[in-house]
């Protein structure tokens, strides 16, 4: 091996070796940033810092339940528990402690879901919620990806607006992507939107990807509602045996991203211009 040889060698595992440092020094300070936000990973004196700038207290709701053989079962809960954590960058928000279940009790003929009644979510939700207004707060906005919780939390956050004055808003995520992603033209099937499919196996794939196994993503057609807009007691076993309605097998984290992105610009934009305005 000539000099010239082992100089560029060298030269190249400096390069290497610098490049590393400045990407773990980046990955740090991206974590840490994040890390800001969450009230569990602050000091009190962090915390007692932030909240001379922050307004808003980002809760996350969801669920522990089925959610097709491809996807982690705190789909739910995983996401909005990171896009809560997006929000709360973009915003100078606080993420406040929360749940990791909800209301799945149709869902609990899949092994794996673990469903709590909507009093006992009410009951925890408003008891955050009182002790962020105890320290002070008074605008409140929920990131929940789970239907069966969106009236409940409804109910809590109108109570504390009657009793403490507070202003809030609430993003049923999943029900939102229609309204802010529909219009772009990215979902490829028919009932993207529906439970565990497409749209939803996308923002895990762009969010999780080490927890989702696209190998095991089907496409389990959905069965036609004869009698549609009447509430039923149909259990989901009766619905889908894979656990997941509607086709998984065309997701990708592609689609992902710009789902979450722009129902992010959306959120930021009502915090911005109506939930933080006087
Ligand atoms: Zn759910």
């Amino acid at each position: 091996m000539s000099k010239k040889q082992v100089k560029s060698r060298n030269f190249s595992f400096g390069t290497i070796v610098a490049l590393y440092k400045v990407i773990k020094k980046t990955l740090r300070n991206e974590r840490r940033k994040t890390m800001e936000r969450k009230l569990r990973n602050m000091s009190w004196t962090d915390f007692e810092e932030l909240r001379k700038t922050a307004k808003t207290i980002i809760l996350p709701s969801g669920a522990c339940e089925v959610y097709g053989p491809q996807n982690p079962l705190g789909a739910d809960i995983l996401v909005a528990k990171k896009l809560s954590e997006m929000l709360a960058e973009r915003v100078n928000g606080i993420v406040a402690p929360c749940l990791e279940v909800g209301q799945s009790k149709s869902l609990t003929t899949f092994p794996g879901t673990i469903a709590i009644s909507a009093n006992t979510l009410k009951a925890v939700y408003s008891e955050i919620i009182d002790e962020f207004v105890r320290l002070g707060f008074t605008r409140f906005f929920i990131v929940n990806n789970h239907l069966h919780n969106t009236q409940p939390l409804t109910e809590v956050l109108e109570d504390a607006r009657i009793a403490h004055g507070i202003k809030y808003g609430q993003v049923g995520v999943w029900q939102y992507l229609p309204v802010v992603t529909d219009k772009l033209g990215i979902w490829e099937t028919e009932k993207p939107h529906a439970h565990a499919s497409e749209a939803q196996t996308s923002v895990l794939l762009h969010l999780y990807p080490e927890l989702v196994h696209m190998e095991k993503a089907v496409n389990t057609p959905i069965k036609p509602d004869r009698w549609p807009g009447i509430t039923k007691s149909i259990l989901y076993s009766e619905q889908t045996d894979s656990g997941l309605l509607g086709d998984g097998t065309v997701a990708t984290a592609e689609k992902g991203k710009i789902a979450v992105d722009t129902a992010l610009d959306a959120m930021e934009d009502f915090i911005k211009n109506y939930l933080e305005k006087e």
